[in-house]
């Protein structure tokens, strides 16, 4: 303990200091990532249930820094945001994303959904609607194509002064996903006032399926509640097959995970649509 003026004292905590001087650096680093080239992007397929086909992509961001090594978005989205750091990384992902998309339509592979994760700090920026519109008009994607997955826990604070951008991307064919639904305790109320295309099940209830009984249950209610309101379903963190008949008897509409395939560079995807076979 130091003393820092009369009677007080100010603790350093060797763990809390240690901490912060990582998370510094990390910011560090993530602030010259861009501009040096250091991010690249993975692509997960999402399987369509109906017809067993490919039908589309989450687009998942990779930094390799040559100081750090591979660091997982995990740990540094949440700096690239309270950083705003997000803004300029988030743009990048959007416009390398529907550019990958446009490249397999113009490479003859067909037209596939690209699902990009949209942080609500980026959301909330004044020109953010005219940026994905531009990116569009750029990379000449249709905008039926591009899904912006925004995470439930996040809009839910934000929501009404969201609700009209959601609305204008929506009636220029964009659509929305509420991304790992289930995790944010958002009311059966709210959600029907979001303008939303698309529930993200979030991977906690696939995970125990099929043992446990509750788990059983509760993935069925949430499939059905995203039904009964006209939405596409998506079950994320698809690893078995006994998960996959599962959310198939659900009724879910799309399914993503590590069974159907881990999250790919572009090349891997090239691969992996040449030789896919419908299941
Ligand atoms: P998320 O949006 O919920 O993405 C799904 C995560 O689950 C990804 O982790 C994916 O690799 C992983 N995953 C996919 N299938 C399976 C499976 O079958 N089993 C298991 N155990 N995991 C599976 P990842 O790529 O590490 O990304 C973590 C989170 O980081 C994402 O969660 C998302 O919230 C965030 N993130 C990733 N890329 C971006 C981005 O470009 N922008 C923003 N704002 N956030 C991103
Ligand atoms: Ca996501
Ligand atoms: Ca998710
Ligand atoms: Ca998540």
């Amino acid at each position: 303990a130091k003393e820092a003026g009369k009677g007080k004292y100010v603790v350093f905590d060797p763990v809390f200091l240690q901490a912060f001087n990582e998370r510094v650096h990390l910011e560090k680093n993530l602030r010259q990532a861009l501009t040096r080239g250091e991010f690249t992007i993975h692509y997960q397929p999402q399987l369509g249930v109906r017809d067993g086909h490919i039908c589309g992509f989450e687009a998942l961001i990779r930094w390799n820094s040559p100081e750090l090594g591979y660091v997982s978005p995990l740990s540094f989205i949440k700096i690239a945001e309270d950083s705003r750091l997000i803004v300029p990384i988030g743009e990048w992902v959007l416009e390398e994303s529907c550019a990958f998309a446009k490249r397999l339509e113009d490479d003859g592979f067909g037209m596939y959904k690209i699902a990009v994760n949209i942080s609500v700090v980026q959301l909330l920026e004044e020109d953010f609607v005219s940026k994905v519109l531009r990116i569009l008009q750029q990379t000449g994607l249709a905008p039926e194509c591009l899904e912006l997955e925004i995470t439930e826990s996040m809009i839910m604070e934000t929501v009404d002064s969201l609700v009209p951008k959601l609305n204008e991307l929506k009636a220029f064919g964009i659509q929305i996903a509420l991304d790992d639904f289930g995790t944010g305790y958002s009311s059966l109320g709210s959600l029907k006032q979001m303008p939303i295309t698309t529930l993200k099940v979030d991977r906690t209830f696939i995970e125990h399926l099929p043992e446990q009984d509750d788990s059983r249950s509760l993935a069925k209610a949430i499939v059905l509640i995203g039904r009964k309101m006209g939405l596409q379903v998506v079950a994320e963190g698809v690893e078995t097959e006994q998960q996959m008949q599962h959310v198939r008897r659900a009724k879910c509409d799309i399914i993503q995970g590590y069974y159907i395939s881990k999250p790919l560079p572009e090349a891997g995807i090239r691969e992996l649509l040449r030789s896919y076979r419908p299941q």
